[in-house]
């Protein structure tokens, strides 16, 4: 009966033990969802007062008769409140995903028109770093996406791209039909990833060491956001370095028809 007693009293231990364990996973699931919340609640809040700051930065450039001195001020403003709202807007993008709330309206998107709109609106950047940039896409290729989210992809592989390249380099945007797959590739002649980093290169935050080291600014959430964005579609992301130095980009999504 001592055997009966013990056997009980070990149930009765076992249960109060797993008891435990479920109401920590709710705290802990509890928290998780509030820092999700507090992260979304402060981007959102901090957007619009940001818009503004940059906005008057921007009105105060075209003034002409700043002097040499509050013009370079002006331009420090405007330089790290557009980096404080990218940060802010992939927190934002970050939180709609996590959250379910980032809703994906594919329609029919022709690929090549889309390439070259993007490459377009990188251009002036590259234009400033002396980049050699060309678009490579054939007329009637087709995919099923979200426009403003497929757009938001591109226009990310491309920024990094010309962001990650020295003066002097080359960047091109290639799209193609492979089997019943569209595939886009984004190609660098830049600074590439080391070898060993490759792996960690969607997660967030992460941001390679040479990137780092040469004082290239980012937050390290672009390419989670994208991968996240070309999943949701049904398609995938991968990377790899580029014959000649510099690395390559390629999404692909489930071609139509
Ligand atoms: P960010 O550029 O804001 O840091 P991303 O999530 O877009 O964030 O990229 C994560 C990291 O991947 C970057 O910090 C950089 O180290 C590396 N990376 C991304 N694209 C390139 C590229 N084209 N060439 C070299 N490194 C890149």
């Amino acid at each position: 009966s001592t055997d009966v007693t013990d056997r009980r009293q070990l149930a009765e231990q076992r249960e109060r033990l797993l008891t435990d364990q479920r109401e920590q996973n709710d705290r802990l699931r509890r928290l998780d969802r509030l820092k999700d919340e507090l992260v979304a609640l402060v981007s959102h809040e901090l957007r619009n007062p940001l818009g503004a700051i940059r906005n008057y930065a921007e009105e105060l450039l075209l003034d002409d008769t700043l002097s040499a001195d509050q013009r370079h001020l002006t331009e420090v403003i405007d330089k790290h409140s557009a980096h404080m709202q990218n940060l802010v807007d992939d927190l934002l993008d970050m939180a709609r995903l996590e959250d379910g709330s980032l809703r994906i309206t594919p329609a029919p998107i022709e690929i090549g028109a889309l390439v070259r709109d993007v490459l377009q609106s990188q251009q002036p950047a590259a234009a400033g770093k002396s980049l050699t940039v060309a678009a490579d896409a054939p007329e009637h290729l087709a995919v099923r996406a979200d426009p403003t989210r497929l757009r938001q992809v591109l226009d990310n592989l491309l920024s990094n791209a010309v962001k990650y390249t020295p003066s002097g380099g080359r960047v091109t945007i290639t799209a193609e039909r492979v089997a019943d797959e569209v595939r886009v590739t984004v190609t660098d002649s830049g600074i590439g990833i080391p070898d060993d980093q490759y792996d960690l290169l969607f997660d967030r935050f992460f941001r390679a060491s040479n990137a780092i080291k040469q004082g290239i600014k980012g937050t390290g959430l672009g390419l989670a956001i994208t991968k996240t964005i070309v999943e949701a579609h049904g398609g995938r992301i991968t990377a790899a370095p580029a014959t000649g130095g510099g690395c390559c980009f390629t999404v692909a999504l489930p071609a139509l028809q």
